[in-house]
């Protein structure tokens, strides 16, 4: 899907994350100093930085403000630092996204996804696996193993919608936004009944989910069950 450059000095993050973001289709390469993910950053042919911010030689606010002088380069902070400021002086230093660790690998395959999304350089429109579930965007087909899915449109667009954020927890206001086009639209139940019927044809319910999880008071969220 993209070529990712970790820049991460725990060997042991590194290679879990390394491996993760790999089984999800990405190419991944890492460096473990600041200033070797800096060349690395501007000399490889990279899609997409993640970066952590507590690094041996260089400061990772340091390495972000290096690489964006000069490149425009996405960059997503993966970092333990969770005090505000923090988040926010890396944002303004043109950081695209921040994730606090300890985060799962579905959530900063998300948030690259969405990154890349934003930038325009990703979907390549190739078919999304998640766990068992794959959906064929150009065929507009999905299948669960072996067996094929019915859908109708709306429940394809909302497991294509869902599948492509998967591990995050999507408010049913942006789902009515994004997959109905209803950006005022009150009506959850909308959303609600098409969740029940997808639910339905994978084989599951709310009350034993398998890939759709309804959480509470916020919104939907699919996963791989296997992960
Ligand atoms: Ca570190």
């Amino acid at each position: 899907m993209a070529s990712i450059l970790l820049i991460e000095d725990d060997h042991r993050i590194r290679e879990a994350l390394a491996r993760a973001l790999a089984t999800r289709g990405h190419e991944v390469r890492s460096s473990a100093t600041g200033l070797a993910g800096v060349e690395d950053a501007l000399a490889e042919e990279v899609d997409l930085v993640v970066l952590d911010l507590g690094l041996p030689d260089v400061d990772g606010i340091d390495v972000l403000k290096m690489i964006r002088s000069v490149s425009p380069l996405p960059i997503v902070i993966a970092t333990a630092r969770d005090e505000e400021a923090e988040i926010v002086k890396a944002l303004d230093a043109g950081a695209d996204d921040y994730v606090v660790k300890p985060f799962s690998s579905d959530q900063l395959d998300a948030r690259i996804r969405a990154v890349l999304r934003r930038l325009g350089s990703d979907d390549d429109g190739g078919p999304v696996v998640v766990g068992q579930l794959t959906i064929d965007q150009r065929a507009r087909s999905a299948s669960l193993g072996d067996e094929s899915l019915e859908l109708s449109r709306r429940e394809f667009d909302l497991l294509l919608f869902l599948a492509q954020r998967a591990g995050t927890v999507i408010g049913k206001r942006e789902i009515l936004a994004e997959v109905w086009r209803q950006p005022y639209g009150g009506a959850d139940k909308t959303v609600d009944v098409h969740v029940s019927w997808l639910r339905r044809k994978l084989g599951e319910s709310a009350a034993e989910p398998v890939y759709l999880h309804t959480v509470r008071g916020v919104g939907i969220k699919l996963v791989d069950p296997d992960a």
